[in-house]
């Protein structure tokens, strides 16, 4: 097997807090947002990470692009280090994001040409004339009207918004996109659409997606494997179909029984999950998620379960899974 195009290995990100001891003095804390995770992404597939809002989906998302730093770790990207210095210009422009909120992600003083060109201008690739015919490819491409390149992202639906961001994301030929939740803020009708559009263009460029969201459904249709994060932990990792047939950690089984079922016959929500989930400032000794799992016994709240394998491609942080 071929070796993974991209490797995190050992991820935490912790945020610094000021916390208030008394009216006069106050000491330094962590936001614990990524806890220690590990996986890998291989050439040509999509690669789901999924969880509750707040697990850290988005903050891993946001370090393999590099809008954040590792706070201990290591992402390789074709088995280079993208934070060391000697690979900055080699590998800043392979790895790109596509933004969730495609109207506060397009700067409202720029024609859309002037949006999607944008990186090229950054990293200084190309002439002028290059750049608009790299633009009205991509423009093309996603779907926009060659009028559309002298108008202005407010002119525009939240779904053609996106298809901006998308082609933003390819102007610079990457080889991993991050889709940080890219169809959460579209109407239901119109997410689909841009579903349809990110896999034609990954058979098109041979893309590579790390696929963030909190929908399930989403994630089914569109990912090859899948991990779920829950308080800055992977919690589970596995191939689609392991996933959504055996689910092995109480988590993802009670993430999967939240998922509306259209048919008021068939009984849901058997593995409701209660109480909230703890403070990423002060989470739980052992396994993170003992506070809320029903199955938790004693060894649960005393030693943290490591990520283990229990079938071929299909690993579980949880003592009771075989
Ligand atoms: Fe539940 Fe214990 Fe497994 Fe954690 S290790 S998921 S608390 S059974």
């Amino acid at each position: 097997m071929s070796a993974p195009l991209l490797e995190v290995q050992n991820l935490k990100l912790y945020y610094p807090v000021k916390v208030r001891k008394n009216a006069l003095f106050s000491e330094k804390g962590f936001v614990k947002a990524v806890d220690d995770i590990s996986f890998t992404v291989n050439q040509g597939e999509t690669f789901g990470l999924v969880g509750e809002s707040g697990c850290g989906k988005s903050t891993t998302g946001k370090t393999i692009v590099k809008l954040l730093r590792p706070t201990e770790g290591h992402i390789l990207f074709e088995g280079k280090d993208i934070f060391a210095p000697e690979n900055k210009a080699d590998l800043t422009t392979r790895i790109q994001i596509i933004f969730q909120d495609p109207y506060s992600s397009l700067d409202p003083r720029f024609t859309v040409g002037r949006c999607i060109a944008e990186p090229m201008v950054v990293h200084k690739i190309g002439t002028p004339k290059e750049r608009e015919e790299r633009v009205r490819q991509l423009m093309a491409d996603v779907g926009l009207r060659p009028e559309h390149y002298t108008k202005y992202p407010h002119e525009f639906s939240g779904g053609q918004r996106q298809r901006i961001g998308v082609a933003r994301a390819l102007a610079l030929n990457p080889s991993l996109i991050v889709c940080d939740e890219p169809v959460s803020a579209l109407d239901v009708s119109i997410q689909a659409q841009i579903l349809n559009l990110m896999q034609d263009l990954q058979a098109k460029y041979s893309l590579t997606y790390i696929f963030i969201s909190h929908n399930l459904s989403v994630v089914k249709h569109l990912c090859d494997r899948i991990a779920v994060m829950y308080l800055g932990n992977i919690v589970e990792i596995a191939g689609k179909n392991d996933l959504f047939d055996h689910p092995s950690h109480p988590y993802t089984n009670a993430l999967l029984d939240a998922i509306p079922v259209p048919d008021p016959e068939i009984p849901t929500m058997q593995e409701m999950l209660e109480g909230d989930v703890p403070s990423p400032m002060n989470p739980p000794a052992g396994c993170c998620f003992h506070t809320r799992c029903k199955k938790a016994c004693e060894r649960c709240s005393r030693e943290k379960p490591a990520l283990r394998e229990i079938a071929p491609g299909h690993q579980v942080a949880c003592h009771l899974a075989e």
